[in-house]
């Protein structure tokens, strides 16, 4: 059987490189006569690799050493309360800027703890766009102010980073980590969902700056608490091991084969060029966001006619293009092209989408 054209938001496609590995390591690590999988958490092996991990974001991130890395599990949607339930602890105040769903989830998840002040919402352009910022609606006593970094259901992404002055930026970058470089230190938060460009499913990352790890609200459940999971080192319960480790080969794919993040970048914005240029020259396909918002990341369009979009969905399928269909909350297609797919199945994407075009425009 081949391995299809994957195109999911997430979980999503892997390097080949690193499945490969993964495989061959499967039954006997390192000549340890165990899986990753089977190995305890509290060993010097499977420390190694944490340890290792850690050594390799740091580096290829450029994260500063007055950051924590932590490796947790809950999925991004756990951090929507974490974050709250940690930071919002001085004057019990925090800004969203609601540019999708996510984003939305995150501050519904912020007003049970306190007082969340919308700066600017996209919502009536069924997110289609970045809102504009103004920075008159800053509240300049929040104890942080939040952002969704790349929004993956509708495929806009933030282009500038709001200037918040001293208010910690938080930043879910879910769909994004990894895929350029970016600037630790203008953030106090970091956290993503590992599924989608970091790892398999059951790992979420959160990379903090020192002194926000303190004590949370006094109700806050103690696997949720910052300070718990840094002073152990990640290691206060069991950690999602194999996530873990699967990250690690990610990282050193992209360090050795990529060769870091500006390789990365450029390979990442071919693709999506390349997808971008295809549908505004089409007849049929249309892009569905403003065009200074577009994600590298994650490509939506439509044909503006459910039917059509439906025929191409199930055509592509035939064709072992899988995953293609858009979010069930916003209809129509999504392509995303995460750190993991080559060029070349983007081409072959395009190439499809020219085939129905032809026979699909009358
Ligand atoms: C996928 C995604 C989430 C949800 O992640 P879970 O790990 O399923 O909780 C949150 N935010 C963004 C931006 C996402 O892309």
């Amino acid at each position: 059987m081949s391995r299809a054209y994957n195109f999911s938001a997430g979980p999503s496609i892997l390097p080949e490189d690193v499945l490969e590995r993964a495989l061959k390591e499967m039954l006997n690590y390192n000549q340890t006569g165990q899986s990753v999988m089977e190995m305890s958490h509290r060993s010097q092996e499977f420390k190694t690799i944490i340890e290792e991990t850690e050594t390799l974001i740091r580096k290829i991130m450029d994260i500063p050493s007055n950051y924590k890395v932590l490796f947790l599990q809950g999925g991004a949607s756990s951090q929507f309360s974490m974050v709250p339930l940690n930071l919002m602890n001085k004057n019990n105040k925090a800004d969203y800027l609601i540019t999708g769903m996510w984003a939305k989830k995150a501050y519904l998840e912020g007003c049970k703890y306190g007082n969340c002040n919308i700066v600017a919402s996209s919502e009536d352009k069924n997110f289609s766009c970045i809102p504009t910022i103004n920075p008159e609606s800053f509240s300049s006593d929040a104890d942080y102010f939040h952002i969704c970094f790349n929004n993956t259901i509708y495929g806009t992404k933030l282009c500038a980073i709001p200037d918040t002055g001293s208010v910690p930026l938080v930043a879910d970058m879910s769909s994004c980590i990894l895929s350029e470089p970016i600037d630790v230190s203008k953030f106090g938060v970091l956290y993503a969902g590992a599924q989608k460009n970091l790892s398999c499913a059951g790992l979420t990352i959160v990379i903090i700056r020192e002194d926000l790890i303190c004590e949370p609200m006094d109700f806050t459940p103690t696997m949720f608490s910052y300070k718990v999971h840094s002073n152990a080192n990640s290691l206060y319960n069991t950690p999602p091991t194999y996530a873990i480790y699967i990250c690690n080969l990610m990282l050193h794919w992209l360090d050795e084969h990529i060769g870091g993040l500006k390789n990365m970048k450029r390979i990442n914005e071919k693709k999506a060029d390349f997808l971008y240029d295809f549908i505004d020259s089409s007849n049929l396909f249309h892009g569905t966001c403003r065009k200074s918002d577009r994600s590298i990341m994650n490509v939506t369009f439509t044909t503006k006619d459910k039917t059509i979009d439906d025929k191409f969905i199930k055509e592509a399928k035939e064709m072992n293009i899988i995953n293609i269909g858009g979010h069930r909350k916003v209809g129509g297609m999504r392509a995303s092209i995460y750190n993991a797919m080559p060029f070349d199945n983007v081409h072959r994407l395009v190439e499809f989408m020219e085939t129905f075009e032809k026979n699909n425009l009358n």
